[in-house]
């Protein structure tokens, strides 16, 4: 055993006293059946890493990433270039920063998103670094080819998967926090957490019809401006959904609308093809994806939230990541199943925007005349009867005073 074993943990229980693994001394072991464990994930990638030793390095700006191509049968490592770059930082300062240069990888004019991993679900383990994968927001829908080479890992356990399509890059970079900001190189160590989090993406289970369930509840979609300026649609539109929709089972929610005692469940509807690969023309300069009214809605009021990059938490005050801007068309329903209409929708989302956001102003660096508010003060305001007065005034706006409440339909 060599002298560094002592300090070397396992790969998969963290355990001290691990041995390398013999062929790619980069992941290392406790026991017989920690390896045997990950052999399965980890022999996809173990060979191809002894072709890239550091010393290999085409650049000091190169750095070892992993290539998802969704045409091989398995990943791939690739050196990526990282050049050093600076741009402003939120409190306008010079940042130095580095970018791997993935565009020409995954294809020039896509929709990129950015997934981080910073926490093994499977293996319940706080990574020291931070691993970040990238891939076409849109690949469902742009004509991606599904991806065999992710398909390699996620045979290696029975269950159902996201489909994953087109290309995919992994890369590394040092340290935790919301934005990184040195590339590193990545190692098989990493690739278990990156298998691992292939294995654990939420899948979404399919409607429970066993029951034969006939109920449907009535719920609002909100339409972004991909969906309102080219199908027409009407921004607030009533929709239908069955009683064992997933939307009951994997939705986001509203602290606001929570705290005015509506609860409701909101869930992201897939971009349509057609805005999606439509460039400029109706959308002129605006993004089709873009919809304020549904990232407002999400606006943390929770003040104990804090920033968290497993949940996407951007902490009080600050709409989550995936509520950032481009969060798509949008179905809403009550958490109740009562009816929500589509004038009640619009006045939450209002309220949302125009009556709390300001208050919530100081926190995400806007500026306000006012002094900033207390968070105990700004609860104070998100109730109730501040958005029964709300109502009254919006019906009154509206010219609609027949359409009952929120509070008071029965149905
Ligand atoms: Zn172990
Ligand atoms: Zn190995």
């Amino acid at each position: 055993m060599s002298s560094s074993s002592a300090v070397r943990s396992c790969t998969v229980c963290s355990k001290g006293n691990a041995n390398l693994c013999s062929r790619c001394k980069s992941a290392s072991y406790c026991s017989k059946s920690c390896q045997q464990s990950d052999w399965c994930t980890h022999k996809l990638l173990c060979a191809s890493f002894t072709t890239f030793a550091t010393s290999d390095r085409p650049t000091p700006e190169h750095y070892r990433g992993i290539l998802f191509n969704p045409e091989k049968s398995k990943p791939e490592f690739i050196w990526l270039l990282s050049k050093w770059s600076s741009s402003y930082g939120d409190n306008d300062y010079d940042v130095d920063y580095q970018s791997p240069q993935i565009r020409p990888l995954l294809g020039s004019d896509s929709l990129l998103k950015h997934l981080t991993i910073q926490h093994d679900k499977r293996l319940d383990k706080q990574l020291s670094d931070t691993i970040f994968i990238t891939y076409r927001d849109t690949f469902l829908v742009d004509g991606s080819r599904p991806s065999r080479s992710i398909a390699s890992i996620t045979a290696t356990q029975p269950g159902e998967y996201h489909d994953w399509r087109g290309p995919i890059v992994a890369y590394g970079k040092k340290g935790l926090g919301i934005d990184p900001l040195a590339c590193r190189d990545l190692d098989m160590n990493d690739f278990r957490h990156i298998t691992d989090h292939f294995l654990s993406y939420a899948y979404v289970p399919p409607p429970d019809t066993s029951q034969a369930s006939t109920e449907r509840v009535k719920g609002v979609r909100i339409n972004c401006v991909g969906d309102v300026k080219l199908f027409k649609k009407p921004h607030f539109e009533e929709v239908e959904v069955a009683g064992t929709d997933s939307i009951f089972s994997m939705h986001d929610t509203s602290d606001i609308a929570d705290r005015i005692e509506l609860p409701i469940l909101t869930r992201r509807c897939p971009p349509d093809p057609k805005w999606v690969n439509t460039k400029g023309g109706v959308f002129g300069y605006e993004s089709p994806f873009n919809n304020q009214d549904a990232t407002f809605l999400h606006q943390c009021c929770d003040p104990r939230a804090e920033f968290d990059i497993n949940t996407g938490s951007l902490g009080w005050g600050w709409c989550p990541m995936k509520w950032q801007n481009g969060a798509g068309s949008v179905i809403v329903v009550r958490k109740d199943k009562k009816l929500l209409l589509p004038m009640h929708m619009e006045a939450l989302a209002r309220y949302c925007r125009y009556e709390i956001r300001p208050l919530l102003a100081h926190s995400t660096g806007e500026f306000h005349p006012e002094k900033p508010m207390k968070r105990e003060e700004v609860l104070r305001m998100i109730c109730r009867p501040t958005f029964v007065i709300y109502w009254a005034k919006f019906a009154g706006e509206k010219k609609d005073y027949a359409t009952p409440s929120p509070y008071e339909n029965g149905l």
